[in-house]
């Protein structure tokens, strides 16, 4: 049977493909639907996120609505998950391994269904996972084309939230982001 975002869902709450599966409350598979105008993919769940399953709904969620606004969308216009669905203990980065992993089951397939016009990478972990890049600093505000979809790169938005230089950097880069969508 063809898969879903339903399914897909599904799927990431019954997972145990990876250690990250033992200390979880819930999975956070992400929340949006086929054909959002934007896919954006942050790092793991935190501890509110692992609590009730939904991403980005503490503090740096509320940033990240702030950003959408500025460009024009709501949250029910995209589609937001990360790159882990299982957060990792003291909210540590995910490691490659658990990344790897992660994406190959569940995060290539969510970006193939969910077929957004531009996919946006917030963060080293989302950049590493997809575009196999680490630095954001180099990459953030570009463009890239991969498998003839458009990825578009910036900070996390917990790094936005607490350091006004990065803070301004993403206003850019949103302001860029705009201008695509
Ligand atoms: S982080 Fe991903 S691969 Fe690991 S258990 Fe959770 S859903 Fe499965």
């Amino acid at each position: 049977m063809a898969d879903t975002l339903f399914s897909l869902a599904e799927g990431i709450r019954r997972c145990t493909a990876c250690p990250l599966y033992k200390n979880r409350t819930l999975a956070v598979p992400g929340e949006g639907g086929v054909g959002a105008r934007l896919m954006l993919i942050g790092e793991a769940p935190g501890a509110q996120e692992d609590r009730v399953g939904l991403p980005f709904v503490g503090r740096s969620g509320k940033f990240l609505d702030l950003m959408l606004q500025k460009i024009g969308l709501l949250r029910n216009e995209v589609f937001v998950t990360g790159a882990c669905k299982c957060r990792p203990l003291d909210n540590r980065m995910p490691m490659h391994k658990e990344l790897v992993m992660c994406r190959e089951l569940w995060l290539n397939k969510q970006i193939e269904l969910v077929s957004a016009r531009v996919v946006v990478l917030l963060g080293g972990a989302a950049l590493w996972s997809v575009l196999g890049e680490k630095d954001v600093k180099k990459w953030h505000g570009r463009v890239v084309v991969r498998d003839a979809r458009m990825y578009f790169v910036t900070y996390h938005p917990a790094a936005g939230m607490r350091f006004p230089a990065i803070r301004k950097i993403m206003e850019r880069d949103f302001e860029k982001l705009k201008k695509m969508v």
